[in-house]
């Protein structure tokens, strides 16, 4: 591709234009579409809309297992035989500990999820007032995600001050049926409509890799573009040993930073997480995800652990970007070498521990068996 479709790309999308079907299916597979430029324009519309700003989340699992739901790529599903630690809603106490945590190491936002199909009255109640003392508290972005919900419901979660309510397509309408059947795709779509209705932010993204076309990915990036919700996280599927859908997907780095510069140049101002599975599938290429995205988690998933907390932040600062939060980036470098010097002296500078080699790996052809 030339240099126009690149700067076409970026320029539909800063002037709210949709790109063409024929030009989403070139980001995604075509071998004339270059990385590089496509990254760049990504870029410049993150730039132009964001900023270098990168939001951190992280998110507390406040109840964990005994779902009966079927989600084939959770771990929590009725099917999943996953070794997990299954315990019912945490404490507020509790809760609210992990909220000055997620305060204090820089989140911006702070998740609480809630597994199963959609909580009682008396559940939504208790979150309420869970949301009122956490923003009392701190000064901190409230989300939650605690599945299907109503208009009361969606209305009360506001009046206590609900920042916004996640709630994942994770997929296309046609795809919806491979991947779960105790709930529909049009189930989930009436939650985040009923969920706008009250005035509440949208957080709704995808899972990609569960064997869906790419015409799926185009779907899902589309309708999220209809709904212009505010925050969109694209997480690639983890194998997780129990699951239904415990393979490795066939997602290799490239693909999925194109995926994410599609739904970047589809939803411009929105906020595009680099989420779940970051670490497995974009490897060595994982800094360049921040260059279509603004956002990701710290501290692993819901069941799954994430990356290192200091090698994430040094990661954001080696490649110019900042953090959006009360705490400057360095400080929270800073925080972070100092707990882990505490806890192992000489990794104080925050690199990798230096491990010399031993003598196997400088002569490792003396103890190989001679022919
Ligand atoms: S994704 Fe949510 S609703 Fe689906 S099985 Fe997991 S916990 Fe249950």
């Amino acid at each position: 591709m030339d240099n126009h479709f690149y700067a076409k790309l970026a320029a539909q999308s800063i002037a709210g234009e949709a790109a063409s079907l024929e030009d989403a299916r070139a980001i995604l597979t075509s071998p004339k579409v270059e990385l590089l430029p496509l990254l760049n324009a990504a870029f410049d519309v993150r730039q132009k809309f964001t900023g270098k700003a990168v939001k951190i989340h992280i998110i507390n699992n406040a109840q964990n297992g005994n779902c009966r739901e079927d989600c084939h790529y959770c771990a929590q599903a009725k099917t999943s035989t996953t070794d997990i630690e299954d315990y019912p809603l945490k404490p507020d106490d509790e809760i609210l500990a992990e909220a000055k945590n997620a305060y204090e190491k820089g989140a911006f936002r702070y998740c609480m999820v809630f597994a199963g199909r959609g909580p009682s009255m008396s559940r939504v109640e208790h979150l309420a007032r869970l949301i009122r003392l956490i923003k009392s508290t701190y000064n901190i972005q409230i989300c939650v995600s605690c599945g299907l919900l109503n208009a009361d419901k969606a209305k009360l979660l506001k009046k206590a001050g609900l920042d916004r309510l996640n709630h994942n397509l994770n997929t296309s309408r046609e795809h919806y049926p491979e991947i779960c059947t105790t709930h529909t795709y049009d189930d989930r779509l009436t939650t985040l409509q009923a969920a706008r209705r009250e005035g509440i932010k949208l957080c709704s993204g995808m899972i990609v890799g569960m064997e869906e076309t790419t015409d799926d990915v185009i779907e899902v990036a589309m309708t999220l573009r209809e709904l212009k919700v505010e925050s969109i996280p694209v997480n690639f599927l983890i194998p997780i040993t129990g699951s239904k859908m415990n393979f490795v997907p066939d997602l290799t780095p490239q693909y999925c930073l194109r995926v994410l510069c599609l739904f970047r140049v589809l939803n411009p101002r929105a906020e595009i997480r680099v989420a779940a599975g970051r670490e497995i599938h974009l490897r060595s290429m994982e800094v360049m995800a921040l260059y279509p995205a603004n956002s990701l988690f710290l501290d692993g998933y819901l069941n799954t652990k994430g990356e290192d907390r200091l090698r994430t932040l040094q990661m954001i600062r080696d490649a110019g970007f900042t953090v959006e939060s009360d705490h400057p980036l360095e400080e929270l470098i800073d925080n972070e070498k100092s707990s882990l010097s505490a806890a192992t002296p000489n990794t104080s500078c925050g690199c990798q521990q230096v491990e010399m080699k031993d003598i196997n790996d400088l002569r490792p052809a003396l103890n190989q068996p001679s022919k």
